[in-house]
């Protein structure tokens, strides 16, 4: 084993990983209760990065878990955003024409107590095999219209440097087929997995895109600067997707810095921020709508556009993502339209057209 390997091993090892792990924290015992419903693992790195005497901790309120989760609302549902629904094959979800997920595995470094598969994660306790995914790769095979396939999960960077670069190579020979895309939480929560190992192994005849998810800025730690700067030396795009979660991002400022620090520490362009799904068990970080709206309208003019991310839903039953405005139109007559200006003026344009194009 390498050295790179002993550190992520290690750092997991020392962590929590079982229920019992908890006494040994300061959480109430009604939290601790959590754990014999959900799934619970904290890397021991995250538990150093926690400030136990603020009991908002952004690190905290992410992964140790709370009792919280055991409220359901009506209207939430196990499947929020309808990934069986569109599941032509074991492990795999196809939404949309050119591109379908697969899910290599339902294990993680870190079970974040906001996942919107949570009920999934949960019940599912299936790691990698090639023969689990080998009925999703022959659907990829005879399915000309896609283009890019997304590692989902679980975590597809918790795979080996073996098991990836084997899933890798099968992809690649996939002649239809022209990008892989990779979502991870690794880089936040295990960034010591990002071994030249495992960037050796993603590498391929495809385009890569590795999509991290950073929701804090208190968790691009020194090691996760490292992380990223391997993926995009590498040649890999690097992206980010935020989910928004009250108590831990719903305010202009740690947003603000958060999409600043992504791009100027990290090099890694916001791509979405989610608003949080209907998921059962995690209204207490679900915002409003309107919520979100404010916080997008407030950054406009503030960031540069590489650092806004696009605010979306993604509709409940498997419909897909929709947009979130804010709208900056007041008003349309014709070629003539107001828009509103990011510091809240109204803006008057007329728009010039050849005769008859319109
Ligand atoms: S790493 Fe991703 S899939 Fe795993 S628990 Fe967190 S949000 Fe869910």
């Amino acid at each position: 084993m390498t050295e790179h390997d002993q550190r992520w091993r290690e750092d997991l090892r020392a962590g929590v990983s079982r229920a019992a792990d908890l006494d040994e924290l300061p959480i109430s015992e009604a939290d601790r209760e959590v754990a014999q419903r959900f799934k619970v693992r904290v890397p021991a790195s995250q538990l150093e990065r926690i400030d136990w005497r603020d009991p908002a901790d952004p690190i905290r309120r992410q992964l140790l878990p709370s009792a919280e989760e055991l409220v359901v609302l009506e209207g939430e549902r196990e499947d929020p955003i309808g990934d069986l629904a569109h599941s032509p094959a074991p492990r795999v979800t196809h939404r949309y024409p050119d591109r379908a997920l697969l899910y290599p595995t339902y294990v993680c470094s870190a079970y974040c107590r906001h996942c919107f598969r949570k009920e999934s994660i949960n019940d599912e306790n299936a790691g990698f095999s090639r023969e689990a995914l080998g009925p999703a790769l022959d659907y990829f095979a005879s399915t000309p219209a896609l283009r890019e396939v997304i590692l989902t999960g679980g975590d597809p960077f918790t795979l080996s440097d073996d098991q990836l670069s084997w899933l890798r190579a099968r992809l690649d020979a996939i002649a239809h087929l022209r990008l892989l895309r990779v979502h991870t939480r690794v880089p936040v929560t295990l960034p010591t997995r990002v071994t030249p190992g495992l960037v050796d192994a993603l590498r391929g005849r495809m385009m890569t895109a590795v999509v991290t998810h950073f929701n804090h800025p208190r968790e691009i730690s020194p090691e996760a600067v490292v992380a990223c700067r391997r993926l995009r030396e590498a040649g890999f795009m690097l992206l980010n997707q935020t989910v928004l979660l009250a108590g831990v991002n719903d305010d202009v400022e740690t947003m603000r810095a958060l999409l600043e620090e992504l791009v100027y520490s990290l090099g890694a362009k916001p791509y979405y921020l989610h608003h949080c799904d209907l998921t059962r068990g995690v209204s207490h970080f679900r915002t409003s709508i309107d919520a979100g709206l404010e916080i997008m309208r407030a950054l406009r003019g503030e960031l540069s556009g590489l650092c806004q991310p696009t605010y979306v839903l993604d509709l409940p039953g498997g419909d897909g993502k929709v947009p979130l405005g804010p709208s900056w139109v007041r008003a349309r007559e014709g070629d003539e339209w107001v828009f509103e200006t990011p510091d809240g003026r109204a803006h008057g344009y007329c728009e010039v057209l050849r005769r008859g194009e319109r």
